[in-house]
């Protein structure tokens, strides 16, 4: 048997469409459009490329976007006073602060000081909370674990209740979050991680294996259960000499050609998850947009 290869690309084209659709109606109704601030500290230059895709796609969206970007000294009470002025703007429904900060600059307080009203990214400790405790109606999701339900939606449109699910990694980015959502899903949920006792066994029983490791091709394709969903999330890059001196490619968390021939679907990586979280962020913008003309 050979997977379906789940299409993040399509699913996440599918759902920028509706998210342009709503944001011309959000504006020819409100008379402006969602708007998104996206703040970036210094010159990494990862964050440099996310940010710039970001701010490409809001526009293409149709939404107001705006950019800050700040120099690598900016104190921590420079960047409150940004995200107090984004707070207090009326053309700004979604903010975002780009992770990693400079290390002189304390995360949990960054983004503890966003209102969770415009909290897009679903970091915010007040959003954690609704999550947790399962009010998720009331809180905007954390965009990678939003575009992971999306996908296993696609191949599990009656729903996952009753299912099995293993998520390996318990990081506040992906692997707690999307346990938390499996579960609100009635699926049964185990959290694996680095102290995990027989990981293989665990997951050989999983009916969905989400995989949020950082480690290359760590999940094997013999420990999948025949006919299980397997949503990688892992985006590794590793040396590919194969295609000529000091190339790299992406690989995921799970070795795919292998895991392809027991799952019955499975994520690509490239092609995956990844499309998914962007296009998450640009559904939270809108959805903070509708949301704050509700209150
Ligand atoms: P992270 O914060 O480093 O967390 C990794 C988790 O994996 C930890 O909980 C760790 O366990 C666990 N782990 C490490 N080694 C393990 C092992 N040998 N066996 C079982 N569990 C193990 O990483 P993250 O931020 O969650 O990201 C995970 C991956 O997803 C990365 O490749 C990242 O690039 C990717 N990612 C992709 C997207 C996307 O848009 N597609 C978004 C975010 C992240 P402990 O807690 O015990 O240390």
């Amino acid at each position: 048997m050979t997977a379906t290869i789940i299409d993040g690309k399509a699913v996440a084209a599918a759902a920028i469409d509706r998210v342009k659709a709503g944001a011309a109606a959000f504006a020819a109704t409100h008379g402006n459009p969602p708007g998104l601030a996206v703040v970036l500290v210094g010159e990494n230059p990862a964050s440099q490329v996310y940010v710039a895709s970001k701010g490409k796609m809001a526009t293409e969206c149709g939404f107001h976007s705006v950019q800050h970007t700040l120099p690598a000294e900016t104190t921590q009470t420079e960047l409150l006073d940004v995200i107090a002025n984004l707070n207090a703007d009326p053309a700004i429904h979604g903010i975002l602060v780009q992770l990693p900060l400079p290390d002189h600059l304390d995360e949990r307080t960054t983004i503890g000081a966003l209102d969770p009203a415009k909290d897009v990214d679903g970091l915010h400790d007040i959003s954690i909370g609704r999550l947790a405790s399962g009010q998720i109606d009331k809180t905007l999701l954390p965009c990678t674990p939003k575009g992971c339900m999306e996908l296993l939606s696609t191949v599990h449109p009656e729903g996952l209740s009753g299912l099995d699910a293993v998520v390996i990694g318990r990081s506040n980015l992906v692997g707690r979050p999307v346990a938390a959502l499996l579960q609100h899903a009635n699926a049964t949920v185990t959290i694996a991680h680095s102290r995990t006792k027989d990981l293989p066994e665990l997951v050989s029983r999983a009916d969905i294996v989400v995989a949020a490791i950082g480690r290359p091709e760590f999940v094997k394709g013999d420990w999948i259960k025949r006919g299980a969903t397997v949503i990688d999330v892992g985006i590794n890059r590793i040396p590919a000499p194969e295609r000529g001196e000091g190339k790299t490619r992406l690989v995921g968390d799970v070795a795919f050609a292998a895991a392809a021939e027991w799952a019955g679907a499975i994520t690509p990586v490239p092609g995956g998850v990844g499309p998914m979280t962007i296009a998450m962020l640009m559904a939270n913008t809108l959805e903070a947009a509708e949301q704050s003309v509700r209150r």
